[in-house]
């Protein structure tokens, strides 16, 4: 049978390490994929400067090996971790972090590095990266190279390669290793055509388990999603020329459960489009049967997606085909040009010399070109299908904040979505993936059409007791969860319970528009359970927004929070308004609570820890 991603039950990674003669270790702590990418990109550098490297997830290893990784002669144990949503580990390190945290072990003689992934816009930048890093060295373990910080928010890409450029000669300099530091490209998969596999063995869209999507078998979760029907898909913006969806996905028989404040998760499939056209640039074969087979027999990841599959399958359900190619990936399709000119070209993107950054800026990411629009315009590079597959990023899950309440719509789980869509300084369109593929999941036939969702549990969540107040600020669809809480409220209320306020700052363009969801408020505030408060920010000459509504309202703020230890929630932007939010109601605690800033910001991190603060953001 064929097994996608065997887990292996050998966890011990020294004895992998020893058996294949390799010194170099990389641990990631891995979300999106991100960290896992980069810990394969120095695992495969190390041979360059005689360390071989393998990668490893610390969730299937026995981590309290790292205290002999120091019997290994020149071994060096290096970290990609990302830090997630409110200063968190990512699921996969969890264990490990607290291990390290609350562990009094010596650590003495483990060369190690740490390299963070974060994102500036958020509170808790690189948290867990910088908390690892100091920590190994409270345990006594060696820093081989002072820790690297990645900002998603800028070019994580350009801090990472930045921070690689300095990291390998540090470690060649403290292991006295002479590293010719050649580049060699080398195929991390092997191609395998396999045309006479029978048809029922080939994965046609799987996350994990073969047949998974028409053998529905709970439990549901990431690697097995529920095939939700949409009962419902309609628009809620009323002009302006931006679409946002309200969604209700049928979750009856699934044994699926949630409450308002959690995530519904949702995997896309790519624009038929966009796959057939990178399919042509690659003069490929699509119905072709494959398997790309890992050469690290160590590892335990034996396909980078479920194999045997065809391109056109790989192509549309496993690869993220629309992100923003990294610089490795230009690197290895400079190989692939046949014109001189071309092939420096793309080479040159992917260095790390000032210009090389510029261009890459410039040309790749202000552009937006992903990888079709990349060899649209390269015209002489045709890499072969099955290297593009080896370097394409596996294509996630999106997730959306639940804007329906269990308490009233146990099998439904309803999500707000905006559409996704811009013009790209080369006069394309960029579709967003899983926006796009919502918006033509049309309720209109006999048979709904299905998507495969699973739930993610959240912190976000209401005061158990539904007398405390709460204040909640959620423009656009920030809202999304807020719909969820006051429904909620609504429903306590009309049990005969106790509802202390219920305060809801939304704002959006212009009321005549994007006001989303308005009759419902309209209602809730008539029925008296909502104290609604609206910022249109285009109905009038000057922006008005949330944040300038919270400053007007500092005494109905102070009295809910301070005085009367109600709870506060944010969600939607992160980057501009979540950050103009927050600063705000610091000055408000400052000032009401008469407290120094400093003393205001301590206030509202021990809200955050007693659960009194929450945030629930994305950029
Ligand atoms: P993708 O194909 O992933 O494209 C999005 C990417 O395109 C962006 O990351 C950005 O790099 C780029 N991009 C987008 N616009 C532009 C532009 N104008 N110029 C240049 N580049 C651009 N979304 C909701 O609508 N509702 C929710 O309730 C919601 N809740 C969320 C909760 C959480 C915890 C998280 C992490 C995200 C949430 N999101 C929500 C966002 C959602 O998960 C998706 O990211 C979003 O729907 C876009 O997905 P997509 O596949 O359509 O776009
Ligand atoms: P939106 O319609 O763009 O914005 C809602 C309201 O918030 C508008 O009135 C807007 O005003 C206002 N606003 C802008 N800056 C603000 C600030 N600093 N403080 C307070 N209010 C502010 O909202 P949306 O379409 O629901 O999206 C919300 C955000 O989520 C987006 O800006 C985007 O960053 C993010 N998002 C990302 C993705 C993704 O692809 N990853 C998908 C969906 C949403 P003006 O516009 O008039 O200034």
């Amino acid at each position: 049978t064929t097994v996608t991603t065997a887990v292996s039950s050998d966890n011990s990674f020294i004895k992998k390490l020893k058996a294949s003669g390799r010194s170099l270790v990389v641990f990631y702590g891995s979300q999106t994929g991100t960290a896992e990418e980069f810990a394969g990109r120095l695992a495969k550098e190390g041979i360059r400067y005689q360390m071989k490297g393998m990668v490893a997830d610390p969730e299937e290893c026995d981590m309290e090996e790292l205290l002999q990784l120091k019997n290994i002669e020149k071994s060096l144990a290096v970290f990609c971790l990302a830090t997630y949503g409110e200063g968190d580990p990512t699921d996969n390190a969890m264990e490990f972090y607290e291990w390290i945290t609350n562990g009094d072990v010596d650590m003495s003689g483990l060369n190690y590095a740490v390299f963070g992934l974060g994102n500036k816009t958020y509170e808790h930048y690189n948290k867990v990266a910088i908390y690892v890093d100091k920590r190994l060295e409270e345990l006594g373990a060696n820093r081989v190279f002072e820790a690297g910080m990645g900002d998603d928010d800028a070019n994580i890409e350009d801090d990472f390669i930045t921070w690689k450029d300095r990291f390998w000669p540090a470690v060649c300099d403290h292991f006295g290793i002479e590293g010719s530091g050649e580049e060699v490209l080398m195929r991390q998969y092997r191609l395998l055509e396999q045309p006479d596999v029978q048809p029922d063995r080939i994965y046609k869209g799987e996350i994990a388990r073969l047949h998974s999507m028409q053998n529905q078998r709970p439990p549901f979760d990431a690697k097995n999603p529920f095939l939700a029907p949409i009962r419902v898909n309609k628009e809620l913006h009323k002009g302006g020329g931006r679409s946002c969806m309200h969604i209700e996905l049928d979750i009856e028989g699934s044994k699926m459960r949630y409450d308002a404040g959690d995530h519904a998760a949702l995997y896309p499939i790519n624009d038929t489009y966009l796959v057939n056209k990178l399919g042509e640039l690659c003069n490929a074969e699509m119905d072709t049967v494959f398997s790309l087979i890992n050469t690290d027999t160590d590892s335990s990841k034996k396909h980078p997606f479920p194999c045997p599959t065809t391109y056109r399958t790989a192509l549309t359900h496993y690869l993220e085909i629309t992100a923003i190619p990294r610089t490795h990936i230009l690197k290895e399709l400079a190989e692939y040009c046949s014109d001189d000119k071309d092939k420096e070209f793309l080479r040159e993107m992917a260095s790390i010399t000032p210009e090389g950054k510029k261009k890459y800026q410039k040309w790749i990411q202000d552009a937006c070109r992903n990888i079709v629009h990349i060899l649209e315009d390269v015209k002489s590079c045709k890499p072969p299908i099955d290297h593009v597959c080896e370097l394409l990023p596996r294509l996630q899950p999106r997730y959306y904040s639940i804007s329906s309440s269990a308490k009233l719509h146990p099998t439904n789980v309803h999500i707000t979505a905006v559409l996704v869509q811009y013009e790209t300084p080369t006069g394309r369109i960029n579709n967003g993936v899983a926006t796009t593929y919502l918006k033509n999941k049309t309720v209109e036939g006999e048979e709904p059409p299905r998507v495969p969702v699973f739930i993610r549990k959240s912190q976000f969540r209401l005061p158990n007791k539904p007398e405390i107040p709460v204040i909640m600020v959620g423009p656009g669809t920030g809202l999304a969860p807020f719909r969820g809480f006051i429904q909620e409220r609504q429903f306590l209320r009309d049990e005969g319970k106790t509802v202390g306020d219920t305060v809801l700052y939304f704002g959006c363009r212009k009321r005549s528009q994007d006001f989303i969801y308005q009759e419902e408020l309209e209602k809730y505030v008539q029925s008296g359970v909502l104290n609604l408060k609206t910022a249109f920010s285009r109905d009038q000459a000057e922006k008005e927004y949330v944040s300038h509504l919270l400053e007007k309202d500092e005494d109905l703020i102070w009295d809910i929070l301070g005085e009367r230890k109600g709870h506060f929630y944010i969600c939607g932007d992160a980057k501009n308004m979540a950050v103009d939010v927050r600063n705000i109601l610091v000055r408000i605690i400052s000032k009401k609570g008469n407290m120094s800033e400093t003393d205001a910001q301590q206030y509202l991190k021990k809200m955050e820890t007693q659960k009194r603060y929450s945030a629930d953001v994305w950029s």
